[in-house]
């Protein structure tokens, strides 16, 4: 049996970075980008208003004040997306608004709030403004955001909203990114019926291609269901081909000691074995190779295969320590950890044979300190403990206890809007 750490290390080098693709920028989202980004523009294009006001010569208001108005004469008013062809000359002002570049001769933009026109009632031929003005007083300078030429997002990161935006304000429609892996789920076991069919004695419902498909999709990754193998070699064989040209192929079930557990088998028949069994609970049976398929293109290829056990928190939880990361360094991303956390246990916990144990629990911040209380039953078969959980304790294999009071380490699955 290996350790968490030797498991991953083992298939992370059996994955590799994925190549790019150009897509449109909103589909971007997530991606790693593989491009550095120049501009070729100003942002802003040109001097403009930050407020709605007059456009006017910083001279002209010198010695301003309610009480002592500088009145001026009105000459063009002025929109955004508009450029006034009038010039402000000495003893004039251009009504403007936000975003409406600034007309030649003025020096700063005075804001309504600061002039006389509420109480002219429509008559704008003239204005009287309150307050002295500064040179530049709400004027956006052109390139004050970004100057052309300017790198302005660097390959490597990863898309967010505002790299959307920065984007389309560059005016780009399309970027090139790392693309998406593609996961082929298989679910197997001879007692399995997928949803929306009625349940015979004897069966159980497949829930774990839904809950992996759903990890998959929400790491970054593109599922491709296979539905369900029977435990059998041929059954299993048969469904997998239709995933070989996927980036990876996941199956759930089938990896224990048992006598119809053969996806080991079909792993040593049609791949080769990386490794089985890992020192942890959930998840002790899990089975990790390749198996022989092609790329798109038809090029031989070896598939990592990742053989999930098949209770269902079994396969949550070997899937966020060893399919998440694989799927993220797949993605091109750098940071393959979960945010974690330290954590006041609640609970007692027992780990009897020296395996690292992830308990499922609730973790609430109260006073600045994270406490963590288990779920309740514990059961890698009980998967209301996943969904009742927001983190994952981490009790170490060294430890024959931990018991109430404790700092323990906490992978956080999700981070509630609470903490
Ligand atoms: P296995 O690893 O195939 O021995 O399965 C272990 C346990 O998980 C058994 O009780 C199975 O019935 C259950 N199980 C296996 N696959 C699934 C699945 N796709 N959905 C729900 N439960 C499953
Ligand atoms: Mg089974």
């Amino acid at each position: 049996m290996i350790s968490v750490e030797e498991a991953l290390e083992k298939v992370l080098s059996y994955v590799e970075v994925l190549e790019a693709e150009e897509k449109p920028i909103l589909d971007c989202l997530g991606q790693v980008l593989v491009e550095d980004v120049y501009s070729d523009i100003s942002i802003p294009p040109l001097d403009n208003a930050a407020m709605d006001g007059y456009a006017v010569r910083a001279e002209d208001t010198r010695g301003a004040s309610p009480q002592s108005p500088r009145t001026l004469r009105v000459i063009d008013t002025v929109a955004a997306g508009s450029i006034s062809q009038k010039e402000v000359t000495p003893g004039t002002a251009i009504r403007i608004m936000t975003g409406a570049p600034v007309p030649k001769g003025a020096g700063c933009v005075v804001q309504f709030e600061h002039t006389d026109e509420a109480q002219r009632r429509g008559a704008f031929a003239k204005i009287g403004i309150l307050h002295q003005a500064e040179p530049g007083l709400n004027i956006r300078r052109a390139g004050e955001d970004v100057a052309s030429g300017a790198r302005v997002l660097s390959r490597g990161i990863t898309v967010r909203p505002a790299e959307v935006g920065m984007l389309a304000s560059l005016g780009r429609a399309a970027a090139r990114v790392i693309r998406r892996p593609e996961v082929a789920i298989l679910a197997t076991g001879n007692e399995l019926v997928d949803v929306g069919r009625p349940l015979s004695p004897g069966k159980i419902y497949n829930s774990n291609t839904y809950s992996v498909a759903s990890l998959v999709r929400r790491y970054g990754g593109i599922p491709r269901v296979l539905g369900i193998a029977l435990d059998s070699e041929s059954s299993l064989v048969d469904s997998l081909r239709r995933g070989l040209d996927a980036d990876m192929l996941i199956t759930t079930g089938g990896v224990s000691a048992g006598d119809y557990d053969v996806v080991k088998d079909v792993l040593a028949k049609e791949g080769q074995i990386a490794f089985w069994t890992v020192r942890m609970k959930p998840g002790k049976p899990l089975a990790f190779g390749t198996i022989k398929g092609a790329d798109k293109a038809g090029r031989p290829r070896n598939i990592p295969h990742l053989g999930l056990p098949g209770n269902p928190v079994s396969a949550m939880v070997t899937f966020e320590l060893f399919a998440r990361p694989a799927i993220l360094k797949m993605l091109g991303k750098k940071n393959l950890t979960k945010p974690t956390i330290e954590a006041v246990i609640q609970d007692s916990v027992t780990n009897t044979d020296g395996r690292r144990i992830y308990t499922r629990a609730v973790v609430e911040k109260r006073d600045g300190r994270y406490f963590a209380r288990l779920t309740g039953p514990q059961g890698s078969g009980i998967l209301t403990s996943m969904s009742l959980a927001d983190g994952l304790v981490i009790i170490p294999e060294d430890r024959a206890s931990v018991e109430p009071g404790e700092i323990v380490k906490v992978i956080m699955l999700d981070w509630s809007e609470e903490l």
